[in-house]
């Protein structure tokens, strides 16, 4: 390892302690940007990577609720308010048992780069709560959202800090905590992004993290004149982003074989088409059923606690979770000849999953690119709330598709060495400049 990332890397483990997802996620852009920085002082002098991974608010609350059994429950909610230098705070809210504040960290860490890589003026945040909604009845997900944005409501506001969904948190959640807000408030405001369509949200806003992952992975192939066409594809999860990425591999006339769970995931060689992709809606968005079902219902091979890797594919969609495609799966991804990674979810792979990635000379999309299609849609529903103006459907995909295109070219300007293209390097650099040059204006503050 370069010993000045060694350095920066010692310092941030003994003020992080216990938070190795948050050191993974500062390693990363460690690696990328010391380099860079040491080439320009005046990042350097004025301690801006230093100061970008340290929170510039941290918020933690209980969060207590009545469940349907009349019992008291207690969870713990937290906001990171990570960096504003360009705007608002802006990032998901993730309701899964595994959150926590290393966690959430990680993810505001990586929402800064990604929002400022979008163009729009959006700063990063991150929140959540270890709440798990899976098994609650529709009742005890509205209570726990209400206690939860009692707290939240303090803290947030159109101009301060603008929170969406993530894992656990879609569109039912957003409806209760809006509500709340808007209650506690007396105020109806763009104060939450991915409502729904009727009271303020955005058309695309649901399918745009899917769409937007696509549509990265199409220009990653169009460099090497190539397309999604005729392409087998391996996608994981089959939540938000998942089902959206499915919906455009097809449009584009790729091949979608595989969705998984946290329990295990199918194989349909034939195809995950648009009508079996309604019925897997309808499964996980409405009767919150597990994925095991669609191999009972389609004739298809399900695989019990494994992840997809193992199916040979030209690409790769990790969309579930973290560091769900290790060293071993990135070797098996190679050896059956799969060509490109898109990241739908945050931080899918392992470091050294992306080594092996890097090593073959694959087109790796790294999540804070190929996955910025969702906040990207989000500052356009800010957009639109702020004028009270809703735009059509194809207005919000071109802006969608022009924003994917725009951030792959500023990977290609700042992370293209010789033939090959680091999108990690051309993503991390690309996102820094903005929010560093804004720092720097600003002050020391
Ligand atoms: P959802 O809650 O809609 O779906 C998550 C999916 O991933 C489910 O199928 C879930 O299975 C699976 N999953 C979750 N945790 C695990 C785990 N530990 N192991 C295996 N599978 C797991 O979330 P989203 O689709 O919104 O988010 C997926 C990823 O995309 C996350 O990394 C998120 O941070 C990222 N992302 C989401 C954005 C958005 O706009 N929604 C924007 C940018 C990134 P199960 O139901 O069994 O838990």
């Amino acid at each position: 390892m370069d010993p000045k990332v060694e350095h920066f890397m010692a310092a941030i483990k003994a003020k992080n302690p216990s938070q190795p997802e948050f050191h993974q996620a500062v390693h990363e852009v460690a690696e990328s940007l010391i380099p860079f920085i040491e080439e320009h002082p005046r990042y350097k002098h004025s301690k801006i990577l230093e100061r970008i991974a340290e929170p510039e608010r941290v918020i933690i609350f209980r969060v207590p609720w009545i469940n349907d059994k009349g019992e008291v429950e207690i969870n713990r909610g937290f906001r990171i308010e990570m960096n504003s230098a360009i705007g608002p705070y802006k990032g998901g809210l993730r309701f899964h048992p595994t959150v926590n504040l290393g966690i959430l960290k990680f993810l505001a860490f990586e929402q800064v780069f990604k929002n400022s890589l979008t163009t729009l003026p959006m700063g990063g945040g991150k929140g959540g709560s270890d709440f798990d909604p899976k098994g609650k009845s529709d009742n005890e997900v509205m209570r726990f959202c209400q206690s939860f944005m009692t707290e939240l409501c303090r803290h947030i506001g159109p101009n301060t800090d603008i929170p969406a969904g993530d894992i656990g948190v879609g569109g039912r959640e957003i409806g209760y905590l809006f509500g709340q807000y808007k209650r506690i408030r007396n105020e109806f405001t763009g104060v939450l992004t991915g409502k729904g369509l009727e009271w303020g949200g955005s058309v695309i806003r649901p399918e745009a993290t899917g769409y937007g992952a696509v549509y990265f992975a199409q220009e990653m192939l169009s460099m090497k004149d190539d397309s999604l066409e005729g392409k087998v594809c391996v996608v994981s999860g089959s939540g938000n982003v998942a089902q959206f990425t499915t919906q455009k591999v097809n449009e584009l006339g790729g091949k979608v074989v595989t969705l998984s769970d946290s329990a295990g995931f199918i194989y349909d060689p034939k195809g995950i088409d648009a009508e079996k992709l309604a019925w897997v809606m309808d499964l996980k968005n409405i009767r919150r059923g597990r994925i095991k079902e669609y191999a009972e219902e389609f004739g298809c091979e399900y695989h019990d606690g494994k992840r997809p890797w193992s199916v040979p594919c030209d690409v790769a969609f990790p969309s579930a979770t973290e560091n769900e495609i290790r060293k071993e799966d990135a070797e098996t991804l190679v050896k059956n000849n799969c060509r490109v990674i898109s990241e739908g979810a945050n931080m899918p792979s392992t470091p050294e999953a992306i080594e092996i990635y890097q090593k073959n000379k694959l087109l790796f999309g790294p999540g804070k690119a190929a996955n910025a299609g969702g906040v990207a849609v989000s500052g356009l529903e800010m957009t639109q709330n702020s004028m009270r103006l809703p735009w059509n459907r194809d207005e919000v995909d071109n802006r969608l598709h022009m924003i994917m295109k725009n951030i792959h070219a500023t990977c290609v300007k700042y992370g293209s060495e010789g033939e090959y293209i680091d999108y990690v390097k051309g993503a991390n650099i690309g996102g820094f400049v903005k929010v560093a040059d804004a720092m720097l204006a600003q002050g020391v503050v």
